[in-house]
């Protein structure tokens, strides 16, 4: 392209129906590693929303009544050309969201891929239930079939990765969709609807309507022809998205913040556990709803542990997101950054030490990214546990260290937040994994490990993290209403 092209703006559209369609009014599009605005994004509202929901309704009859194995070969083709496109996907990834290229290349797209070729196979293996009545001459089964619309909307931190984890299960249980991705990060989406067509998805399938939470996402969630609800993004939208589905009676999927606590007893493995303590806390700029931010280190090790963590930290290179290189990359938003600095800031004011990062370490930038919205890896020591820095969401890279002495103690004060998403226990005594596990409040604990998962065991969060499970069974549990027939011979 010449000098013109390559700066002109990247314009998207809707896709409904099979087609792209502009749209009357666009909002701007950030690229976080440059702070220019490089994109533009459709503002659709209750009009192009209305359209979406008439062509999915128009598709489902057809969709849903062809067999698992023919959605399946369409769910496998799509994996194929996003695969086939992997390199572009993971650029444009990494530029709209400011995460690094190495992170697009290795998690975000061939993740999107794996959860097509996921939901392709496991649809093929469900199986219902069966009883038998002896006595009455009765048999009874159970049947699955698709819902109808479904309404799926997610975050930017993850953009295709989370799309794609609610379009494929939506789509292979023979639903049509209407998806609306976050309004800061649309463009792997609507790349994305570029090869539907080629994957034969029939027309009105999968439609995206992209646009604003409170505009494209409110008309979405308040459509009456769309009774379900698939959302992965805040409890705070997560409440807002309650309230406007109660009176449609709505079927919810919410998968939402998490403030998830690392417990580090004095028997764990430090270097297994230190550089994955650094990686869960760090990763996609601490962007993950799976990310640690509160570790609990057991007395005796303490200041070995804050050491060799801080070491290990400092290892995590800031800056252009597409040098393979660099380890952190930019946040999403200008304001983004600005809340999670001020964390940080409260942190001081309340007497905790700040031992490396934001504000105390020099954040050398190339000149290309100066007006990027960039932050180091910041540990933060002595923090109170009631401290806003220890129970709300921070979603950067920032992680607490703090000590505890007993076993007893650790799991009423990592319990003692009102999330419940995550946790990860890290000792080599089993019975004592075990047992704190069990007591943990959360709707994931990894042991000796982080972010190892098995697609179909169920992922979700207790108390404010979330309702809901999704996984291989329970994505189709959501995705199908399941019906009790009763035979009588
Ligand atoms: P967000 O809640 O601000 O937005 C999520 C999506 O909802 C966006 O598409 C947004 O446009 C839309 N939205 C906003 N208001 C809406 C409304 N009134 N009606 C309908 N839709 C609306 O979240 P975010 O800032 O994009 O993402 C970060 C959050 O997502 C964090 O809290 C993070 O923990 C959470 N998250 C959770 C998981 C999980 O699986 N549990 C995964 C990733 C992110």
């Amino acid at each position: 392209p010449t000098m013109a092209h390559s700066k002109a703006l990247l314009v998207l559209e809707n896709f409904i129906g099979g087609k792209f369609v502009p749209c009357s009014s666009y909002i701007d599009s950030y690229n976080p590693s440059t702070g220019n605005v490089y994109c533009r994004v459709p503002d659709s509202g209750k009009e192009e929303v209305e359209a979406a929901v008439r062509a999915a309704k128009d598709a489902f009859p057809v969709w849903s009544s062809k067999s698992p194995l023919e959605r399946s070969q369409i769910l496998n083709k799509l994996a194929d050309l996003i695969e086939h496109d992997l390199e572009a996907f993971a650029q444009a990834e990494s530029k709209d969201q400011g995460k690094t290229i190495t992170f697009a290349r290795t998690v975000d797209i061939p993740r999107a891929v794996h959860n097509f070729r996921f939901f392709a196979s496991s649809i093929l293996h469900h199986v219902t239930e069966c009883t038998e009545m002896p006595t009455m001459g009765c048999v009874h089964y159970t049947s699955r079939a698709p819902v109808g619309v479904a309404g799926l909307i997610s975050p930017w931190n993850l953009p295709l990765y989370l799309l794609t984890w609610k379009i494929a299960p939506a789509i292979a249980c023979g639903n049509t969709v209407v998806a609306k991705p976050s309004e800061m990060t649309s463009v792997t989406a609507w790349m994305m609807c570029k090869l539907l067509e080629k994957a034969g998805v029939p027309p009105g399938v999968v439609n995206v309507v992209f646009g604003t939470g409170a505009k494209a996402g409110e008309a979405l969630v308040c459509h009456p022809d769309v009774p379900l609800i698939s959302f992965t993004g805040s409890t705070l939208t997560a409440q807002r998205i309650t309230e406007k589905s109660a009176p449609h009676c709505k079927r919810l999927s919410l998968e939402l913040g998490g403030k998830n606590p690392a417990i580090i007893f004095d028997d764990a493995d430090l270097s297994q556990c230190i550089p994955t303590t650094v990686r869960s806390s760090f990763a996609n700029q601490g962007e993950i709803c799976l990310c640690t931010s509160r570790i609990f280190v057991q007395r005796g090790i303490y200041s070995e542990f804050l050491k060799r963590f801080v070491e290990e930290a400092k290892k995590w290179k800031t800056g252009n997101p597409s040098d393979p290189t660099i380890s952190v990359g930019a946040l999403i938003s200008k304001e983004h950054l600005e809340k999670v600095r001020n964390y940080v800031k409260k942190a001081q004011a309340e007497g905790a030490r700040v031992l490396c990062g934001e504000g105390v370490d020099p954040l050398a930038l190339p000149p290309g990214n100066q007006k990027g919205y960039f932050m180091l890896p910041t540990v933060i020591a002595e923090v109170k546990d009631e401290s806003c820095c220890m129970q709300e969401e921070i979603f950067g890279p920032v992680t607490c260290v703090v000590a505890f002495d007993t076993e007893e103690e650790v799991i009423k004060r990592a319990n003692g937040v009102k999330y419940g998403l995550a946790a990860t226990v890290w000792s080599s005594n089993v019975g004592r994994v075990h047992r704190v596990a069990h007591k943990l409040q959360s709707g994931l604990v990894w042991t000796n490990c982080w972010l190892v998962r098995d697609l179909n065991l169920p992922f979700g969060g207790m108390k404010a993290s979330g309702i809901g499970r999704e996984g291989a069974k329970d994505s189709y549990e959501f995705f199908t209403e399941v019906k009790t027939i009763t035979i009588k011979h």
